[in-house]
């Protein structure tokens, strides 16, 4: 059951690269519902660890379970993904020559091979889907513009859209307001937060007063392994967590 209790567990979880370990003992756990921020100086083992929650990566020891029971380990990245682990990478990738509305109707067949077959069956319930995740993601108003001519910001939402369109459980958020306005970072950290409690949210962030905005919870990667973890106050003070930020 993923509804409740954690949702992520990875233990003792190595890996190395060429000899260097870019993952040294980590142990991470993410609650069903939280949003936690990952923090960390370049190098620091972030995205790696990303790359070992989708299958992308295998570590060369620990463990990877996603709820109590599923081993994340034995599992191939499309598996991962049919778990409902969703990711966004930080360049949005949306279907530029297609509407934000079938960008969502796309999405949620999760597969662009089905979709000028689409349109003739999608169901009501379907369209109430994308109408309410239209509204999660504040693109109403541009139902059925083309995706490509949205700005920046809009294009970063519309790709969290379409990761909701197949209802995950965990969403993986790689840097998602570089290069936004600060208006847009603040429609981000309200569409992050309106996720709290209906999914798992982990998000890779360096922009830290955006961080401050929505962390409940923060975790500080340093060296491939949790330097601090707590409420932004509490890693902002830990004098390890200082003396890796001044060091950089
Ligand atoms: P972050 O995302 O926190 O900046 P990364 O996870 O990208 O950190 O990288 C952690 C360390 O592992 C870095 O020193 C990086 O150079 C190294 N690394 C990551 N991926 C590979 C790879 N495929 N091959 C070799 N080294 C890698």
């Amino acid at each position: 059951d993923v509804s409740q209790g954690v949702i992520l567990y990875l233990e003792d979880v190595s890996v190395s690269f060429d000899g260097f370990k870019a993952i040294n003992n980590l142990n991470f756990y993410v609650n069903a519902g939280e949003l936690r921020c990952v923090i960390g100086p370049n190098g620091a083992g972030k995205t790696t660890m990303m790359d070992i929650i989708t299958g992308k990566t295998r570590p060369d020891t620990g463990s990877a379970y996603f709820g109590r029971t599923i081993d994340l380990l034995r599992l191939s990245e499309p598996e991962i993904a049919a778990l409902g682990v969703g990711r966004k990478f930080q360049k949005p990738t949306v279907f530029e020559s297609h509407s934000v509305f079938e960008n969502l109707e796309l999405a949620m067949a999760g597969d662009k091979r089905v979709f000028p077959t689409l349109f003739a069956r999608l169901g009501g319930e379907q369209r109430d889907r994308i109408h309410e995740v239209l509204g999660i993601i504040g693109l109403q108003e541009q139902t059925h513009r083309e995706a490509g001519a949205l700005s920046h910001g809009q294009k970063q939402w519309l790709e969290i859209g379409m990761l909701l369109m197949q209802d995950p459980h965990l969403l993986l958020v790689d840097e998602p307001v570089a290069g936004m306005t600060h208006q847009e970072m603040d429609r981000t950290a309200e569409l992050l937060l309106s996720l709290e409690g209906k999914h798992s949210v982990v998000v890779v962030e360096h922009d830290m007063d955006f961080v401050r905005s929505i962390a409940k919870r923060v975790t500080v990667l340093h060296q491939g392994a949790v330097l601090a973890e707590g409420s932004m106050d509490e890693v902002q003070n830990d004098p390890r967590v200082v003396e890796v930020y001044l060091g950089e």
